[in-house]
């Protein structure tokens, strides 16, 4: 009785997986579905792009600065980001860098994964972690934010928080405490066009397993490095270079702080002027 009754169970479904089918192929065929999604689409693309305008132009007169370096940004004594970071000074407010450079534009890497079936593990901004409890599990999110304004400045911050929101601010501020300069220039011997597309010598970051090599490349390469390491080289103004990458590369949180590392040592070597002049080495920049 149990079989039978199994079987009649699969029957049903098929008929039903197969009147499901019929449906679908009915809804698609209609030629009214397909107009109205993509206005929806157009619609949703239009409220994200007025959020990211409201996001980019930041108030700083209703600032009231904490540590003596916020007082003087917002008196005017410093206005030159490049005098704070050449002193070795810490920034302990975000809104210094908001004031200090402008066309600061935002962006976050996708180092968690999407959970459940059916292809399951797709690429997301913010990476979930659960603690049991007596309560229950509760979640936690982490993502990893970058800031840079595409001329030689940029910014890695990480946040963790119980939801998602909180988690994107507290990078983000991170993000902008931790901007460095960077040096660009072009280093290839196949190009030596003395402007700064691409990096002006080799240079090499490392975290956990994880080495990264990035290499100057002639005018036109593009950028061939992994996705997220692209977007903090497209952030930090540099258009071409090539990459070497070894170790567990999946790790996807030590491979960005590898290629942020990396970006660090091009502030790290002394140059003698003659090298600066041949290569055309440029070193941050807020225009
Ligand atoms: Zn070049």
């Amino acid at each position: 009785m149990v079989k039978r009754g199994k079987e009649e169970g699969k029957k049903e479904e098929e008929k039903q997986s197969e009147n499901a089918e019929g449906e679908e192929t009915e809804v698609l065929t209609a030629e009214t579905a397909p107009p109205i999604l993509e206005e929806e689409k157009i619609v949703e693309v239009e409220e994200i792009k007025t959020i990211e305008k409201e996001e980019k132009t930041v108030d700083v007169s209703s600032w009231h600065p904490k540590t003596i370096l916020g007082k003087k940004v917002k008196n005017g004594e410093v206005t030159d980001i490049n005098t704070i970071l050449d002193g070795g000074e810490r920034i302990l407010e975000a809104e210094i860098v908001d004031a200090l450079v402008p066309n600061l534009e935002q962006d976050l890497l996708l180092i968690g994964q999407s959970k459940g079936k059916f292809g399951g593990g797709q690429r997301r901004v913010f990476r979930q972690t659960q603690k049991k409890t007596q309560e229950g599990n509760k979640p936690k999110f982490s993502t990893y934010a970058i800031v840079g304004n595409n001329n030689g400045m940029l910014g890695l911050g990480y946040g963790k928080a119980k939801e998602t929101v909180p988690a994107r601010e507290k990078a983000v501020r991170n993000a902008k405490l931790d901007i460095i300069k960077i040096r660009r220039g072009c280093g290839s011997w196949q190009c030596n066009c003395k402007t700064p597309h691409s990096l002006p010598f080799a240079v090499e970051g490392k975290c956990g397993s994880i080495t990264l090599l990035l290499l100057p490349a002639p005018k036109g390469t593009g950028l061939c490095v992994e996705v997220e390491c692209r977007k903090m080289l497209r952030l930090a103004g540099i258009r071409d270079v090539w990459s070497k990458a070894i170790g567990k590369t999946e790790t996807r949180t030590n491979l960005v702080i590898a290629c942020f590392e990396a970006l660090k040592q091009t502030m790290d070597m002394r140059l003698q002027p003659e090298a600066i002049q041949a290569i055309g080495i440029v070193e941050g920049g807020t225009k």
